[in-house]
């Protein structure tokens, strides 16, 4: 009882509802003295059952504070969460990205009035067709997935140029599970193909199954096991020589930026998310962007309205017959088109290539200190990711699950657990690049303690968390009821 006067258990601080809290007249504002003549409002209008809360201006900022204090984000601690990267954004891309200038550009403005956005979309593409190896870019696509659905179509209206269409399409079993997806909705039949006792795929086994009814494979490289595809360009040509496209799901490209051109390794259309690699964080039910980029055999079908440009002036233009149509209602989310612009440019070349080396070390730090207190699957040289597994703690009958709640009393977010699907029981740690070595070495801590916790006192883990605001919750009752009450 005394923990409800005070209002706190220990410092997690508890939140009632704000109808809860509030009193008849109390108020947190005072509207300037009035300087029209008063006027009554009409009731039909308002109804008389508004039910608003009277509240004083600290009570409604503390609901606020301590609501946001709920949360774990990547300001609070790391958050290792795999095929994610939700690393640590550099606040000065989120100021570009509020400048007036550029945040309340109408996306009706005629061109000759929206000069400034318009130059960023376009050297944005062209930043982005050069951190790829692509010929050409199109920002449109507003997600990864929307940016596979763009490279499917821009597939298919290729092959019915050179009227080969094709029903079939190639998924290795370490893509990423909207792949499948996006392929069936274009209409290709997905062909499931597995991955060899490398984690990778095998020249051969794609050979296998590619024919000329088959519109080409969709890639994930690195694939969702945080391995580098090492055949890829091999079986680019395996898939060209049937008159094939390689799709690359690029999603995970904040391994190879500045290190491997994707052109060059057979990509004829990729995938990027801006929203991952590029300073926007993924996951935060935010606005999200996917730009998709091409080799020159796919440039003329590529979305519109296209940014051009005229001598020193830009323009939109839809004058590109063969194009696959628009794909959004104006041009996609152009706030995080302005942080990856702000984000490229005040890296550079070679920071975008650093940032690749120290997602790559990071991930392997993880790994080499981690393996043989955890299963590791595949013993290699990882990307920007690592997968372990939970084979080890399963002799104690600790799971996965019960590692991932428990990390969260050492003060760290769990990582992605149970995907990829191929590894039972996977614990897939993305660390990101900004994270400190510090911060590698407590994170390492604790889950080398977890694991003497498992053998010693197993059910430390079965009950965790124990320091969190809820307790271990039903996971299926809190999916389907979830109580926002707090
Ligand atoms: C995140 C991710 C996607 C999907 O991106 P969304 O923006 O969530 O649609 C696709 N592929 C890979 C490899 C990813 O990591």
């Amino acid at each position: 009882m005394s923990e409800m006067i005070l209002g706190s258990r220990g410092l997690v601080l508890n939140e009632p509802l704000l109808w809860e809290k509030g009193r008849k007249g109390r108020n947190a504002f005072s509207p300037p003295r009035r300087d029209v003549p008063e006027a009554s409002v009409d009731p039909d209008l308002v109804g008389d059952d508004l039910d608003f809360p009277d509240l004083s201006e600290v009570e409604l900022v503390r609901h606020y504070t301590r609501l946001s204090t709920w949360n774990f984000g990547v300001d609070t601690g790391m958050y290792p969460l795999g095929s994610c990267t939700m690393k640590y954004n550099p606040k000065t891309n989120e100021r570009q990205a509020a400048l007036p200038g550029l945040a309340k550009a109408h996306p009706l403005l005629p061109p000759h009035l929206a000069q400034g956005p318009l130059e960023l979309m376009y050297r944005l593409e062209q930043y982005l067709a050069e951190v790829t190896g692509m010929d050409a870019v199109s920002v449109q696509p507003a997600a990864g997935a929307h940016g596979e659905l763009a490279g499917m179509l821009l597939m298919y209206a290729y092959l019915k140029s050179r009227n080969s269409q094709r029903s079939k399409i190639i998924i290795p079993d370490t893509a990423h599970g909207t792949n499948p997806a996006s392929a069936a909705l274009c209409g290709y039949r997905p062909v499931p193909v597995a991955s060899n006792d490398q984690g990778i795929l095998s020249t051969e086994t794609i050979a296998d199954v590619m024919d000329e009814d088959t519109a080409g494979i969709m890639v994930t490289n690195p694939n969702t096991i945080g391995l580098f595809e090492d055949n890829i360009k091999e079986i680019s040509d395996v898939v060209h020589d049937k008159g094939g496209l390689v799709y690359c799901d690029g999603a995970n490209m904040n391994a190879l930026m500045g290190i491997v051109d994707m052109n060059e390794i057979g990509i004829d259309v990729l995938h990027l998310n801006l929203h991952k690699s590029f300073s926007t964080p993924h996951g935060g039910g935010g606005p999200g962007s996917g730009p998709v980029c091409v080799n020159e055999k796919l440039v003329p079908f590529l979305p519109v309205p296209r940014v051009v440009r005229n001598g020193d002036s830009y323009d939109l233009s839809e004058d590109f017959p063969d194009s696959i149509g628009k794909l959004d209602t104006f041009y996609g989310h152009f706030g995080v088109m302005v942080k990856a612009y702000s984000y490229i440019r005040s890296l550079g070349p070679d920071g975008l290539k650093k940032v690749s080396q120290l997602a790559v070390l990071n991930a392997n730090y993880i790994k080499e200190k981690l393996k043989g207190t955890y299963h590791l699957p595949f013993d290699r040289t990882c990307m920007h990711e690592c997968v372990f597994d939970d084979s080890i703690q399963n002799e104690l009958k600790v799971t996965t699950l019960d590692i991932a709640k428990r990390l969260m009393d050492y003060g760290f977010h769990p990582p992605t657990v149970y995907f990829p699907l191929v590894i039972p029981g996977a614990i897939m740690v993305e660390p990101t690049e900004t994270e400190p070595k510090e911060n590698l070495d407590l994170f390492i801590d604790a889950m080398k303690r977890i694991a003497e916790e498992a053998k010693e006192n197993p059910e430390i883990l079965k009950s965790a968390p124990h320091k969190s605001k809820v307790r271990r919750l039903d996971e299926t009752t809190a999916a389907r009821k979830p109580c926002l009450a707090g």
